[in-house]
C-alpha cells in the first residue's frame, strides 16, 4: 500500500495505474467504519484501489464540528492495508487549497433543500473537493454512500453536467444491528444519547411499515417518522418526503420513487438518515 500527502504525486501514480486499467476511489473523511469499509471491499474489486481521508474544511460551517471531528490516521491506515486498497491519498488542508486558490463549484437545485438549506455552503465544498478529487485520482469508478443521499444525488449531476468520465456508484447504508446507521459522528454520541439516537431508524422504520400497510399520503408518513424522532432528539431539522431523482417534493407516491430523508440533533451531534419507500 502505498500512502501520498502530495496530491501531484498521488495524480501521477493514479496516472501510471490507470495505464494498465481500472482504478476505484473512495473518498472519506476518515474515521473508518464498516459503512466505508463496504465502500472499500468494492473498490479493491478493481485492478486498482484508492482511498483518501481528507477532513475537507470547505464543506463546514464556521459554528461546526472540524475541529473536532473524529480522527485516527493509524487505525484507518491499518484498516485500509487490510482490505488490500493500493494507494492511500493524506492531503493537508494547505495542499489542496493552496494560497490563491479560487474556483469553486456552484450545485444547483438539488443542493437548495434538506442539507442544503440547514448547511449553506456545504455543497459548495463538498462538489469542489469531490471534483478535485476526481481530477486527482483519474478514476474510472468513484464508490459513495446512499447514506448521504442528498450528497450521492448532487455528486452524480456533477458527473454528468461536467462529462466526467467516471462511474458513481451508490451502495446501500450500513447499520447496527439495531438500525442505527453507522456514523463517524456516532463516536460523539454518550450511551444515553446513542438510546435516542436510535429513534431516527425507528422513524424511518414507522414510515415504511405505514407505507407496506398502503399508505401514500406524505403527510401521514413524515408525521409517523417524525413522532418517534420528535420524542427522542433534542431537535428535528427536516424530516421530508421527497423525490428519489429530483428531491423535490413528490407528484406521485410510489414505492421506490419516493426517500425519506431526515436530520436531527441528539446533545450536541447532528445526524442524518433516509430509506427509500417500498424497497
Ligand atoms: P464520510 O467519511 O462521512 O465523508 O463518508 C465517506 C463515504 O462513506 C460517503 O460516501 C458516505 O456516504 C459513506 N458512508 C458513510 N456512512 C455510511 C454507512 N453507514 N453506510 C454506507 N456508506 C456510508
Amino acid at each position: 500500500m502505498q500512502i501520498f500527502d502530495c496530491p501531484r504525486q498521488f495524480q501521477q501514480a493514479c496516472l501510471s495505474a490507470r495505464q494498465k486499467g481500472e482504478l476505484a476511489l473512495v473518498p472519506t473523511m476518515g474515521f473508518l467504519h464498516e459503512g466505508h469499509q463496504s465502500l472499500m471491499r468494492k473498490a479493491v474489486e478493481h485492478r486498482t484501489s484508492a482511498l483518501s481521508i481528507f477532513v475537507n474544511p470547505s464543506q463546514f460551517g464556521p459554528q461546526e464540528d472540524l475541529a473536532r471531528y473524529p480522527r485516527n490516521l493509524e487505525r484507518d491506515l491499518d484498516i485500509a492495508r487490510e482490505l488490500g486498497i493500493d494507494l492511500v491519498f493524506v492531503p493537508e488542508p494547505a495542499s489542496m487549497y493552496p494560497k490563491g486558490f479560487d474556483t469553486w463549484i456552484e450545485p444547483g437545485s438539488l443542493s437548495l433543500p434538506l442539507e442544503g438549506q440547514e448547511r449553506p455552503g456545504h455543497f459548495r465544498g463538498v462538489v469542489t473537493v469531490v471534483l478535485k478529487l476526481l481530477n486527482l485520482a483519474q478514476c474510472s469508478h468513484a464508490y459513495f454512500g446512499q447514506k448521504d443521499f442528498q450528497q450521492l444525488a448532487i455528486i452524480r449531476r456533477l458527473v454528468l453536467d461536467f462529462d466526467l468520465p467516471c462511474e458513481i456508484v451508490g451502495l446501500p447504508t450500513i447499520r447496527e444491528p439495531d438500525g442505527l446507521a453507522l456514523s463517524s459522528r456516532n463516536a460523539y454520541l454518550s450511551p444515553e444519547e446513542r438510546e435516542r439516537a436510535l429513534s431516527l431508524s425507528k422513524g424511518l422504520k414507522a414510515a415504511q411499515t405505514l407505507f407496506a400497510q398502503g399508505e401514500r399520503d406524505p403527510v401521514s408518513l413524515e408525521q409517523a417518522a417524525r413522532k418517534d424522532i420528535e420524542k427522542a432528539a433534542d431537535s428535528v431539522d427536516y424530516v421530508s418526503l421527497r423525490d428519489v431523482e429530483s428531491l423535490q417534493v413528490p407528484q406521485v407516491i410510489e414505492a421506490g420513487k419516493v426517500v425519506l430523508l431526515l436530520a436531527a440533533r441528539v446533545g450536541n451531534t447532528r445526524l442524518i438518515d433516509n430509506a427509500v419507500l417500498g424497497l
